[in-house]
């Protein structure tokens, strides 16, 4: 990077958390990359508020114009419909990757496109960091654990995972992209950032996106059983969007590599989730057991000691307190009042 580009996040380093969001700061250009989908819109409502200039670049594979219209007209906001496998040519500060299908259904749908869209997309994104001298952070998986034989998982552990099966397009696409990542940092002295996020949910998720919490929210307002796969005994641990959204800002502006998990510590079987959708939902909601999927980690949940320490980030957003917040985001999009995203 040039003086110009270090002196940029130098500044940003200084005013995060310490200016009031938006003032006194030179606006940074970044560019999100799946940033029409459910954690990337998110991410765009905060970089906007505070300041920044946002492209989104997105395929719209899974992610939809709606999550983003509210900043259509926003001088400092623009969209472009671009494949990230494909390569890119634009001027920014900072890349916040986060390209690439995230939940089981829609990543085994063209395991190739999304092995792709791991390597090719993460390459090409690398590439234009390295060009333009631009920070470069990824959204990495706790999948890169696979089916962990320590619990809980820390950064240090480097996984259990299987490189021929059906998740394989996908954490063995994050762990290249992974490796990618650190030989651009040591090869060319790209900027980088790698976060590991575990399961997240809130507002906008797609309404038939496979995974656990939106099937079982979706299920309980339709009036649906909620689809319990295997014996419901695996866990996971879920966290709120916002906490999320919070802990990669914090990882970007930040001096530190990483990788860092980000997560909610607070694990749950997925009959407790179940459990806490009927009382949030519908006390009468019933389950249904469905075979599980092949692959299946048994458990996961994170160790945070490392971001707590290094980024000073812990989740605030408990699962009692963040499932009220997704619901009402859900029942408005089943039910219509035709409002999307919130
Ligand atoms: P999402 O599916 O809602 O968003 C992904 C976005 O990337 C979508 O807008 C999609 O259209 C876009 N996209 C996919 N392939 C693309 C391509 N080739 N070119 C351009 N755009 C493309 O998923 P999400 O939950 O928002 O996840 C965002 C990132 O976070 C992903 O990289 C995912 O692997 C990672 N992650 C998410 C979770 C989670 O629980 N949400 C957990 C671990 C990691
Ligand atoms: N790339 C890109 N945008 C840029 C610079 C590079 O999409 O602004 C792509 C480029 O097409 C290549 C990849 O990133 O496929 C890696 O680029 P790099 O310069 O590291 O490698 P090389 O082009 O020498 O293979
Ligand atoms: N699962 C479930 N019912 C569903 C969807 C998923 O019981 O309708 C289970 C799934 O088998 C896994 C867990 O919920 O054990 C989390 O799955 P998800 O697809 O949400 O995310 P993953 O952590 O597997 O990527």
């Amino acid at each position: 990077p040039t003086n110009h580009q270090s002196n940029r996040h130098v500044a940003a380093v200084h005013s995060f958390g310490k200016v009031p969001l938006g003032i006194k700061r030179k606006g940074l250009r970044i560019v999100v990359t799946g940033g029409a989908g459910f954690v990337g819109s998110h991410l765009v409502d905060r970089l906007i508020a505070r300041g920044d200039s946002v492209i989104v670049v997105d395929n719209f594979f899974t992610g939809r114009k709606e999550n983003v219209m509210h900043h259509f007209g926003n001088p400092r906001f623009e969209l472009i419909r671009h494949d990230v496998v494909e390569p890119l040519l634009l001027e920014v500060d900072q890349i916040y990757h986060l390209a690439c299908p995230a939940s089981p259904v829609h990543y085994k749908f063209n395991p190739v496109k999304t092995i792709k869209t791991n390597v090719v997309g993460t390459l090409n994104m690398l590439g234009l960091a390295k060009r333009v001298g631009a920070r470069f952070l990824l959204t990495s998986t706790s999948e890169v654990y696979g089916d962990p034989l320590q619990h809980p998982q820390k950064e240090t552990y480097w996984g259990n995972v299987n490189p021929i099966g059906v998740r394989s397009c996908y954490d063995e696409g994050k762990r290249t992209a992974e490796t990618l990542t650190m030989d651009y940092h040591r090869g060319a002295g790209v900027e980088v950032r790698i976060a590991r996020i575990f399961n997240t949910y809130g507002p906008r998720m797609c309404l038939d996106d496979g995974r656990v919490v939106s099937n079982f929210v979706a299920q309980a307002l339709r009036k649906e059983p909620m689809t319990v796969y295997g014996d419901g005994k695996q866990t996971r641990s879920f966290q709120y969007v916002s906490d999320l959204v919070e802990g990669l800002m914090r990882l970007m502006e930040g001096e530190h590599v990483g990788p860092f998990n980000l997560g909610n510590p607070g694990e749950f079987t997925m009959l407790e989730l179940a459990k806490v959708v009927q009382e949030t939902i519908d006390p009468d909601a019933t389950i249904e057991y469905r075979p599980n999927t092949e692959d299946d980690p048994h458990k996961r949940k994170p160790d945070i000691s490392r971001a707590k320490e290094l980024l000073g980030w812990e989740p605030k957003v408990d699962l009692r307190k963040g499932l009220p917040l997704m619901v009402s985001d859900f029942r408005q999009r089943i039910f219509g009042d035709h409002k999307e995203g919130s």
